[in-house]
């Protein structure tokens, strides 16, 4: 694999351990690692100019359902709240074959690429008629793009007919699941150093999964070697759900169901009570923190000042683009850092806290500890802002907090995954975005007249 060296970044804040910030240092990628950082690098390989530039670890995103790039900034949902703004797309998305799977997911990765994602983790868990391939359509997306992804054999399995919310069309029998989980570990799991894939087991919600395909996901999860995933505390209505299904609330339902742990991670994790807070610290269950999200389907504010307090791993995410409307995860650490202002200064993570949550705190949260901050021997996984334009005079002092304090409008300069530069002043290198943009918005048309949402 070639070598790649940036050569005299201004800044590279490396959120290692010590939050070392290094200036007019040099970078020193062989076979995908980071090998040195240093003055005076050689290499007889490409070389970067990093001059007026900065240097970022990749980011990391912990929840997204990728899908949802195709119903995104739909009228008819767009002033709802999560359970009538599900019951609604659900009729969307029963329609999804293939081929909306596979370009949703490249138009998705494309925006969070774009802006510094490097790792993606996608929730897939609407499997209808359709759905024999959608696994390979998501790993082949991001592969033809060049980011890492972790996906999950999601899943639903309580319809209306059950007292769940999802039509029965999108769910399926606890047996064909399982088999289906098991079939896609053995198929696409990497657990190795640098992994490219990797497979998490993700049941959909409490309001969409049996009990017993909660628990025996948890069971097959651990059998297998591979995380857990769903969304939990996310609205007052989840929590009404299980008080009245359960008599119990969520987290206190989860528990019941062997779904605490450092192998689990939830979606939201909003209304969770100081008590339920030490549970999390306690058992090392994570948060990925969707603060557009939680803004837009009006769900409530995250307590991620007390998680990180309390050393609770926590991500940040993007979540679906039916609920945000994009997939910027740089955007989002500024959203994020505003959003706790807007409480109170004791309840607000300072812009780095949030920089450290978007790259260390994912890696936590999937389980690596090859990504997430640059120093020797990790993945060579990095984003570079120049800062030589207007947008940025005046905000050299604090390059840690840029991102959340300022906010990095548009694209990277580069980005780039184990050494490879997959995408150069905000275009995509793998791609002819223009026949993409063609090729995706014929798919998008024929989905949504499908859906009969457009003639
Ligand atoms: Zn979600």
């Amino acid at each position: 694999m070639p070598t790649l060296l940036i050569k005299n970044a201004s800044f590279i804040v490396s959120c290692d351990a010590h939050d070392t910030i290094y200036r007019d240092t040099d970078i020193l990628i062989e076979n995908g690692e980071i090998r040195e950082i240093g003055k005076d690098l050689r290499s007889e390989g490409e070389t970067l100019d990093g001059r007026g530039k900065i240097v970022y670890p990749g980011l990391i995103n912990t929840h997204h359902h990728l899908y949802q790039t195709f119903s995104r900034n739909n009228p008819a949902v767009q002033n709802m709240e999560l359970f009538d703004w599900l019951i609604n797309l659900y009729e969307v998305w029963k329609h999804m074959d293939e081929d909306v799977v596979y370009y949703a997911a490249l138009v998705g990765l494309a925006d969070l690429v774009r802006h510094g994602a490097t790792t993606v983790f996608d929730h897939h868990y609407v499997f209808n008629e359709n759905s024999e391939r959608f696994m390979d359509a998501l790993f082949a997306a991001a592969k033809r793009i060049g980011v890492r992804l972790h996906a999950s054999r999601g899943s639903m399995s309580r319809s209306k007919k059950d007292g769940g919310l999802p039509p029965d069309s999108v769910v399926q029998s606890t047996e064909k699941i399982l088999q289906d989980s098991e079939a896609a570990v053995a198929q696409f799991h990497d657990p190795s150093r640098f992994s490219y894939r990797q497979v998490v087991l993700a049941p959909c919600s409490p309001f969409s999964v049996t009990p017993d395909l909660m628990r025996e996901s948890a069971r097959l999860a651990r059998k297998l070697g591979v995380r857990l995933h769903t969304h939990l505390a996310e609205t007052y209505d989840e929590s009404d759900y299980v008080m009245e299904k359960e008599n119990m609330r969520p987290l206190a339902y989860m528990e019941t169901l062997e779904w605490t742990g450092e192998d689990v991670w939830y979606a939201h994790g909003i209304h969770l009570n100081d008590e339920e807070l030490q549970v999390l610290s306690r058992t090392k269950t994570g948060v990925a923190h969707c603060p557009v999200s939680n803004m837009k389907l009006a769900s409530g504010i995250c307590r991620v000042k007390e998680m990180l307090e309390l050393d609770i791993p926590v991500g940040l995410a993007v979540d679906g683009s039916s609920s945000n409307d994009g997939s910027n995860l740089l955007a989002e650490i500024r959203q994020a850092y505003l959003l706790h202002r807007l409480q109170s200064s004791e309840r607000a993570p300072s812009a780095y806290e949030v920089l450290k949550i978007a790259t260390v705190g994912g890696a936590r949260i999937l389980g690596r500890d090859d990504i997430g901050a640059i120093s020797p021997g990790m993945a060579a996984d990095l984003f570079l802002i120049d800062t030589n334009t207007l947008d940025y005079v005046g905000t050299d002092l604090d390059p840690g907090a840029l991102p959340g304090a300022v906010g990095i409008s548009g694209h990277t300069a580069y980005t780039i995954v184990g050494g490879n530069i997959i995408a150069r002043a905000g275009e995509l290198v793998t791609i002819d975005e223009e026949r993409l943009t063609v090729e995706a918005r014929d798919v998008w048309q024929r989905y949504m007249q499908r859906a009969g949402v457009m003639a």
